[in-house]
């Protein structure tokens, strides 16, 4: 339900971990019990059985993304550090070596990429970039 946020904060550079659909409530709290995590619900019920949670009522993933600033303050540092797609950390790779990978423009622009060893995905500063700059900007972040 959050999904939209996850990613946002994610590019953030927070950790971020998405609860499968399949988990039940009380679950989802074991888990963030024995991991020792921050909960994120649009669930009133589940935002007062576990209290480091935060419950959302907006829809609208800038209103969401608004009412989590206002409790925690990006990390410049940590800005595109995270995969958006599995969360696991970005390495830089230098795109000479990426032949075949990533598009013959992108190796030609760019001497490294970013990419996530897990899932396998490059990022780059192509026009998607601007328009994520632009958007965290219009937030008040500095980057
Ligand atoms: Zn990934």
């Amino acid at each position: 339900m959050l999904g939209r946020l996850a990613r946002w904060l994610r590019i953030m550079g927070f950790d971020v971990e998405y609860a499968a659909s399949s988990l039940s409530d009380t679950e989802i709290i074991e888990k963030c019990k024995s991991h020792d995590l921050f909960l994120l619900t649009r669930d009133k019920e589940l935002h007062s059985r576990y209290l480091p949670s935060m419950y959302f009522t907006s829809q609208d993933h800038r209103e969401q993304i608004r009412q989590f600033l206002s409790t925690f303050t990006v990390d410049k540092n940590l800005v595109f550090t995270r995969c958006t797609e599995c969360n696991h950390p970005l390495e830089n790779r230098d795109t000479a070596d990426l032949k075949g990978n990533i598009p013959e423009g992108v190796r030609e622009r760019f001497s490294t990429v970013l990419y996530c060893s897990k899932c396998g995905k490059f990022y780059w500063e192509g026009d998607h970039y601007d328009k994520i700059v632009q958007f965290l900007r219009g937030l008040g972040i500095e980057i």
